[in-house]
């Protein structure tokens, strides 16, 4: 692995920050930044050569309080990247047969490059058939069982936004995944399943955790690279994290206190961690950049470029 000294040159900021525990902190606010910065000088070069923006659109069913929030966060951040974003906000009461619908009115609409159906959909409506029957082309989550596949078999094409967006920030500080142990803890089809498949890629040897698991401290301990993904505040324990090891925290709850936090106990965590995401922060801002990457390879994947 490469070490914390060694990619001083390399952060998205300059000099990199560092915890009081020395662990370098993994900015992706600043290294998101950059990504969307590439995405809209991509996206104007669609345009220039299509004579039209590549096109997101965004659909939300009913008004949960935090998807509301993101999907807020995704619009704006798609218009400053020069992606024309279609919004279609439905009532709660929307019917699967509706969505199911629109969806197919969306990939036959040659203007929209990429679909996203926000998460989570109202009871009633089965979010696998929704998420199944969006164009696999179109798919700028990457949740579509073609595109897990295509990436379980090497050959990526939209890769699912917050495992991309680990090994987005894993490169850009110059942190090496191959040959590395790494420990995902968390199994979900959104999160961990995909992130293993993305480190696999990288050529770590990948171990996957989840509620089965019978001695998590273990696998944690002896992990040189961390992602967790368990939706639990401050869950993996500061002292499990091996000395100098890379720990994303893709994990944002709500403390008891009210504050945003991860999986991981940071605090702790950085004071024994090489490099280390912060939350919020970290993730995050890397899974929306990540998003609008796939919007502009979507377009330019349908129009042969
Ligand atoms: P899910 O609830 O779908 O999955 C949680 C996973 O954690 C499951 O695989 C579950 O295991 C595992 N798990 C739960 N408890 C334990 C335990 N005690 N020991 C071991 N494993 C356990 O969550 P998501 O994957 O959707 O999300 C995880 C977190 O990431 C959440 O905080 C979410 O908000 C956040 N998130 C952040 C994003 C970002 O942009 N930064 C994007 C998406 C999610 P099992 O499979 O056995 O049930």
């Amino acid at each position: 692995m490469g070490t914390p000294e060694a990619t001083a040159g390399r952060p998205a900021s300059g000099t990199p920050t560092r915890t009081s525990g020395g662990a370098v902190l993994l900015d992706g606010k600043a290294v998101a930044a950059r990504v969307r910065a590439e995405v809209a000088a991509r996206a104007a070069a669609f345009a220039q050569a299509r004579g039209r923006r590549p096109g997101l659109a965004v659909v939300q069913v009913g008004n949960d309080a935090a998807s509301s929030v993101y999907v807020r966060n995704k619009r704006r951040a798609s218009h400053e990247a020069g992606i024309e974003s279609f919004a279609h906000d439905l009532p709660a009461s929307t019917s699967e047969a509706h969505l199911l619908e629109l969806v197919g009115t969306l990939n036959g609409d040659p203007r929209v490059d990429g679909i996203l159906v926000q998460l989570p959909l109202p009871r009633g409506v089965d979010a696998n058939r929704v998420m199944d029957a969006v164009d696999p082309a179109k798919d700028v989550d990457g949740f579509h069982p073609v595109n897990t596949g295509l990436l379980a078999q090497k050959r990526p094409r939209l890769r699912p936004c917050t495992p991309f967006g680990v090994i987005r920030l894993a490169q850009e500080y110059g942190i090496t995944l191959t040959g590395q142990r790494a420990t995902v803890v968390g199994a979900s089809n959104i999160v961990g399943r995909p992130m293993a498949l993305e480190l696999l890629l990288a050529r770590a040897t990948v171990t996957v955790c989840h509620t089965g698991t019978r001695d998590l401290r273990a696998e944690v301990e002896r992990a040189d690279v961390v992602v967790a993904a368990v939706g639990q505040p401050d869950f993996i324990p500061g002292t499990w994290i091996k000395p100098g090891a890379a720990v994303f925290d893709v994990g944002i709850n709500r403390s008891a206190d009210g504050r945003l936090v991860g999986d991981v106990a940071f605090e702790s965590a950085a004071q024994r961690a090489g490099w280390i995401t912060p939350v919020p922060g970290g993730l995050g801002p890397m899974t929306i950049a990540m998003l609008l990457s796939n919007a502009v390879d979507a377009a330019c994947q349908r129009a042969g470029i």
